[in-house]
């Protein structure tokens, strides 16, 4: 491999300095081991071949043998096309090309026998191919089997590089693959069933036969989630040995006296659970860095003020970091009311907050006073100083950014034990990577007498039927939530607005009092809708997605949420624990068009068949792949993976952060000479990004 690196693919057969620069350019590769590694995105079967009078229906691309019988232009000028007489003896069907015709009628000649390599169109009883690979029946680069379709740019189509071009240029490196040696240590190689790096390339390229292809494939992605799980999990190692955590050893007044006064029900087996493996890591003498997943209403703000309490135990402060104003001042009152009881002094900070309350703040932190502070960004700036900060809770994470996380950290000498909470639930095989170095607990159950949410997909015309039963609940003293995708009308957009809508739903309930909150509103105008509704002086809230995160209002009843189709499922399941948080059978509808696509359909039915956070979250993950959390992780790891996908290889995931562990159990440092080589890939993926996991 190493001499594949340092060899220049303008060197290789069939190649040359013109080619290699396009490559370069459009594809990035410049070394004749960038080119080995760029792989199929698909494949073809060619095991088979067709004849043009079996052709019918609609064909995929498929293989044919025969000879042109004849070549004849049609058309002038830019119209020009290149019609030849095709016959594999079974029939005749046309073969077209638009351009390079010059070209083509120099290449190919009547008589020789071909193999024809492209998709059949029927038109007028006749059967033609348009620009088909070709080769000469008796070249020796004719494929048999699975043929590898490559990813290719238009300009290099239009250069006439087709994925034909790349095999060939590929197939002149095939003969060396057996030569290279193999990073993973044989061992390793053996009990996870992984094929040779040598033969996984090859194979990739050309494999003989689907299984094979199928092995191959799995080696080349184990490999590659190996690295990073190796890089991931050796940060996590590191940390854990060089950075010092509080060792909250005693379980004292707080804790045991909000557990035996204060406690306002029975904790669930999850929260429990979740509580102990927190006491467990905060009790180790280790910096904690823990995510907490739980679906919207499983009640982790308990359990964060429950480990909040431990670290008020343990002498030291807390603090509870939340994305948006609502949600600091709701995770504030909640939190007092369950908490000042016994003696806990708790402030919030926000934007907003005054001035000469701010300075209170600043100095009750600083002489230790003050027990827990809540509040929105403004807890991380510079000017917030603490006494002794033990236990930071991020509430919503995935609004804050890993820098964010980071100046948290820093505010003590001893970093804080750190707990991340989401109710998006993470599909394993995220929480694997991109969050792959924070430990893992989840609340998988939800407090007992909740009556699961009632979700059915309506179109459009039957909004009147949808409107009745608002109107049913609103007259038994609930409140309905209706959710638009727009704040107001946009000519480009065939989507319903919150300005109309709100006009609309106060016609339809002209005895009901409608709030609304979008995101453009003023702080101070949003929170004195969103108070409203949460009073129940509002019977309706009409809102954007801003209700999204956290808003606690558990007499709402109904959610309608319009355009659902414009909306991904994660978000719809986030829309959607705005409701059934009380004891009440909740609903939540989506609305859509009358016309959407057949999977736009089967993805809203996602949401129809199951309220389970994971179960969404991985059906999200399946179609719409990573998105974000991706991008967070390509940006984070600065690792570009070229053939695992984090949507579909969850168990190759997993396989390889268990060789990962397995690995650095036995040899931490990898000093061992069987892990040489597995190091030298490691330092030319991870060289530039190494800092980058220092900081999390
Ligand atoms: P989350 O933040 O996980 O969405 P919350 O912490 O807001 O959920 O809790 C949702 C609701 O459930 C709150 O009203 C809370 O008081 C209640 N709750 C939490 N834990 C329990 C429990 N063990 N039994 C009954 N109700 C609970
Ligand atoms: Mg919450």
């Amino acid at each position: 491999m190493e001499r594949l690196r340092s060899t220049d693919v303008k060197y290789l057969k069939g190649v040359g300095p013109k080619r290699a620069e396009l490559l370069c350019k459009q594809l990035g590769i410049k070394t004749c081991a960038d080119l080995l590694c760029h792989y199929p995105t698909h494949y073809v079967d060619r095991s088979r071949m067709y004849r043009v009078a079996d052709f019918a229906g609609d064909m995929p691309s498929v293989q044919v043998r025969g000879r042109f019988v004849s070549f004849a232009t049609q058309g002038e000028g830019a119209k020009t096309r290149l019609i030849g007489l095709f016959s594999d003896g079974s029939r005749a069907m046309e073969v077209v090309w638009f351009n390079r015709i010059k070209s083509i009628r120099d290449t190919y000649l009547p008589g020789v026998e071909y193999i024809l390599f492209g998709k059949p169109t029927e038109y007028g009883g006749r059967w033609s191919m348009v620009h088909p690979e070709i080769d000469r029946a008796d070249s020796p680069n004719v494929s048999v089997g699975f043929r590898g379709v490559y990813p290719l740019t238009e300009t290099l189509r239009n250069r006439g590089i087709s994925s034909r071009t790349i095999y060939n240029m590929v197939s002149a490196l095939l003969p060396r693959c057996k030569d290279i040696s193999d990073p993973i240590p044989e061992d390793l190689r053996r009990r996870y069933r992984l094929m040779s790096l040598g033969d996984a390339l090859r194979a990739v390229h050309s494999p003989a036969d689907n299984d094979e292809l199928q092995k191959a494939r799995l080696r080349l992605k184990f490999e590659e989630l190996f690295y990073l799980q190796l890089n991931i999990l050796r940060y996590c190692r590191e940390r854990s040995e060089s950075v010092p955590g509080f060792r909250f050893g005693n379980i004292g007044y707080y804790f045991n006296t909000f557990y035996k006064e204060c406690l306002p029900f029975e904790l669930t087996g999850a929260q429990k659970r979740v509580i102990k493996e927190i006491r467990h890591d905060v009790g180790s003498g280790k910096q904690m860095n823990r995510l907490l997943q739980g679906d919207v209403g499983s009640g982790k703000t308990l359990v964060a003020l429950m480990c909040m309490l431990m670290a008020l135990d343990n002498g030291t402060q807390a603090c509870l970091m939340a994305p948006t104003e609502i949600l600091a001042t709701q995770h504030f009152e909640t939190i007092s009311a369950l908490a000042s009881k016994i003696g806990v002094n708790i402030k919030l900070l926000t934007g907003s907050t005054p001035k000469r309350e701010r300075d209170a703040i600043h100095a009750a932190l600083l002489d230790g006073s003050l027990h827990i502070l809540i509040g929105t960004h403004a807890v991380i700036e510079d000017t917030v100083k603490f006494r002794n900060l033990g236990f930071v809770v991020i509430d919503e994470q995935h609004r804050f950014g890993v820098a964010q996380r980071a100046r948290l950290w820093k505010k003590n000498s001893v970093a804080p034990h750190i707990l991340v909470m989401t109710a998006t639930p993470i599909p394993r095989t995220l929480a694997m990577t991109v969050y792959g170095d924070l430990d893992v607990s989840v609340i998988d159950e939800l407090p007992p007498g909740r009556k699961p949410i009632q979700t059915l997909l309506r179109y459009e015309d039957r909004r009147m039927e949808v409107y009745r039963a608002i109107g049913k609940q609103l007259k038994l003293g609930r409140q309905a939530y209706i959710v638009y995708p727009l704040i107001s009308e946009n000519e480009k957009l065939d989507l319903k607005s919150l300005e109309e809508g709100y006009g609309f739903v106060r016609e339809s309930f002209p005895s009901y009092k409608v709030a609304y909150v979008h995101g453009k509103m003023k702080p101070a105008e949003k929170d004195y809708q969103m108070s409203l509704f949460a009073s129940g002086e509002a019977n309706i809230l009409v809102a954007t997605t801003v209700i999204e995160v956290g808003v606690n209002v558990p007499n709402a009843s109904v959610m309608v949420i319009e355009n659902a189709e414009r909306f991904g499922l994660s978000q719809l399941h986030q829309l959607r624990g705005r409701v059934g948080r009380g004891a009440d059978q909740s609903y939540c509808v989506l609305m859509t068009k009358v016309k959407i696509a057949k999977e736009t359909r089967k993805r809203l039915e996602v949401m129809t068949s199951t309220t389970d956070g994971f179960v969404v979250a991985e059906a999200d993950l399946k179609m719409r792949g990573p998105g974000d959390l991706e991008g967070t992780l390509q940006s984070g790891m600065a690792v570009d993976l070229r053939i695992a996908s984090l949507a579909t290889d969850g168990q190759i995931v997993q396989f390889a952060r268990n060789a990962a562990a397995e690995v650095l159990d036995a040899d931490p440092a990898l000093v061992s000479s069987s892990l040489s080589g597995v190091k030298r890939e490691m330092a030319l993926m991870f060289d530039k990004s190494y800092d980058w996991s220092r900081i999390s």
